[in-house]
Parts: structure tokens; sequence; C-alpha cells
């Protein structure tokens, strides 16, 4: 259980040109904090957007002294604009979610209520998403699931970055420098204790989505290669397949008592094959352990010691 009376909460809002509904996410969510017990700032991250998102932004920081603005010199992304606002949020526990208000703020109070009884992250599972193509969410369905089945560590399905994390988990979150983050990842990796809260995502309130199927794809690819080495892996699996592919072919003759010239060439074709997506397999292996040691993420992350005479304060190596 988490003792604060009151809490600061940081809400982090990346925005890429919604010029058209920022005013009606500005308004929700201030009444939405004015309603709350908690101390709340809200921080805007303007992804380089080109119209004047970042005007009424400002225009609504006047009258609102919780609002904060990052404004990016160009467009960086929806995920380095998430890393960006959860770097500058000092709130004892970061919210982030969408600017276009898909993501409700009804149910932050939920998220707090869990994190209240101790959880560190409580990310939003998508019950139905209203307002999206078949196409979108079928494809996010497939990608979600082979994701599951290429990674070591278990990225629930059908979660975006609408989540709450405690303040333990975006220390650790601001030491990990990737340059594709893929945040929804880098969450479940930190560990601690993850639990999910259902929701029901809503039709984008105005504008259209900043996601087209090539920047769907980018971020799909960031979150297989970020996560998985198993595409790397994949040369060996094929040399495999190529040697059994030629010890069949050599018995398979052998037993017919029919071992001739074409046969034998097929043989050597596929043993050389085998030879080289071997060599390609292990180079793929060595670059494996050099992408992993490259992305200088802590070794492990202890949640507590117990029993030492001097409490130590450092949480990760
Ligand atoms: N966004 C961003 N930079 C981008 C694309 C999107 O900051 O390059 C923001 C966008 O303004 C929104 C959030 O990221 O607040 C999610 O984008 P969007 O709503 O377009 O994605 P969808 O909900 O359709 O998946
Ligand atoms: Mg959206």
């Amino acid at each position: 259980m988490r003792q604060e009376k009151n809490p600061f909460i940081s809400i982090v809002l990346p925005v890429y040109n919604e010029s058209a509904g920022i005013g009606e996410t500005l308004t929700v969510l201030a009444n939405y904090v004015r309603a709350r017990p908690e101390r709340y700032e809200l921080i805007f991250v303007n992804d380089g957007s080109t119209d004047d998102s970042a005007d009424q932004i400002r225009a609504a920081m006047a009258k609102n002294p919780a609002i904060r603005l990052v404004d990016f010199s160009r467009n960086f992304g929806h995920q380095l604009a998430i890393t960006a606002g959860i770097r500058y949020a000092s709130g004892d526990a970061v919210v982030v979610m969408d600017a276009d208000l898909q993501d409700p703020p009804r149910v932050i109070p939920e998220m707090l209520a869990r994190w209240r009884e101790g959880y560190d992250v409580v990310y939003g599972k998508r019950r139905k998403r209203s307002g999206e193509t078949w196409f979108k969410k079928l494809t996010a369905e497939m990608f979600y699931r082979l994701l599951k089945a290429v990674t070591s560590i278990n990225i629930p399905v059908d979660t975006g970055d609408f989540r709450l994390m405690d303040r333990r988990v975006v220390n650790v979150l601001k030491q990990m420098n990737e340059q594709d983050p893929y945040v929804r990842g880098m969450v479940t990796w930190v560990g601690y204790k993850q639990i999910a809260v259902e929701y029901d995502r809503q039709e984008r309130e105005a504008g259209e989505t900043h996601y087209p199927l090539r920047k769907m794809l980018h971020l799909a690819m960031d979150g297989i290669t970020s996560f998985s080495t198993v595409p790397l892996t994949l040369a060996s699996w094929l040399s495999g397949f190529f040697l059994i592919i030629a010890v069949a072919l050599f018995g398979l003759s052998l037993a017919l008592g029919h071992l001739t010239s074409l046969t034998w060439v097929m043989i050597i074709t596929l043993l050389v094959g085998a030879g080289i997506t071997f060599t390609i397999g292990m180079l793929g292996t060595y670059i494996a352990r050099m992408f992993a040691e490259s992305r200088h993420r802590p070794l492990y992350i202890v949640a507590d010691t117990y029993g030492f005479k001097t409490q130590t304060t450092q949480q990760t190596s």
C-alpha cells in the first residue's frame, strides 16, 4: 500500500498536429484535474506540429498553472515525445496518454487505485476499439501476437502507451537511452508489479490518426528489433534446414541405388548453402550480442534489499 496522502501526478501527452482536438483535450483535462483530490501537472510534448497546437497549449497555460509544454524542434515521433515527457515529469506517478482523448481520463482514477494498492505499472488494456478500421485492428492483433512469439519478455497484448508508472519505474526508464525506443516494451522489461485495467478505446475526438501504415510498420519493427534477436538467428535455422535436405537426399538416393551426378551436384550445392548460412548465423549471433551491449540497458534492477546493514540507494546496475 502506498501511503502518500496527497500524491503529485504527472500526465504526459504527446502532441502532433492536433489543432482540431487539442482545445477539447485541454478543457476535459482541466476539468478532470479540478475535480480530483490529487495534485497534477499536465506535460504536453509538442512533437514538431506544423499547426497551431502549441499556440493553443500556451494560451491555456496562462489560465492553468498545471500545464507545461516541451516544444520539439521538429517531428521526432510519438515514442520519443513520450520519452521526453517522462524525463521532464516530476510526479510520484506518471501517466502517459494520447492527446486526442482516445484514452479517456476517467480511467486514471482506476489506475491510481491500483497504484495505491502497490502496483508499479498499471497499463490500459483495450477492451474494444471504436472508430478504427478493421484493417488497423487486424494488423494490430497480428502484430501483438507475433511480438509475443519472438520476444522473451511478456509484452502484454492489446495495450498501447496509455499507462501509469510509479516513480521508481520512471527512474529506470530515464536511464534507458535507446535510439529507437519502444516504450511499452521497455516498461514491461523493467518489471516490478504490473497489472492491467480494461477500458474501451474511444473514437478520435477530431482530426485523423498520425499512424499511417508506414509508421505502424516502423513501430512494429522497433518493437521486434529492440526485444528480439530471433531475426538474426534465422540464418542458423536455414542452415540446419539445408543440411537436413542434403542428408535426406543422399540417404534417399543411396536407398534407391540411384546416386547420379545430378544428385551429387544438388547435395554439394545444399552443403555449400548450409555452410554459408551457418556462417551468417554465427555473425548474427555476435551482432546480437554487440547489439545488446550497445543499448547499455541496466544489467538488472533491484526492487529492494533486505538484511543489509546499510540500505542501498542504488536501484539499478
Ligand atoms: N503523435 C506524436 N508524434 C507523431 C505521431 C503522433 O506525438 O509523430 C501523438 C499524437 O498527437 C497522439 C499520439 O501521439 O497524441 C498517438 O497518435 P495517434 O492518435 O495519431 O495514433 P493512434 O491513436 O491512431 O494509434
Ligand atoms: Mg490516437
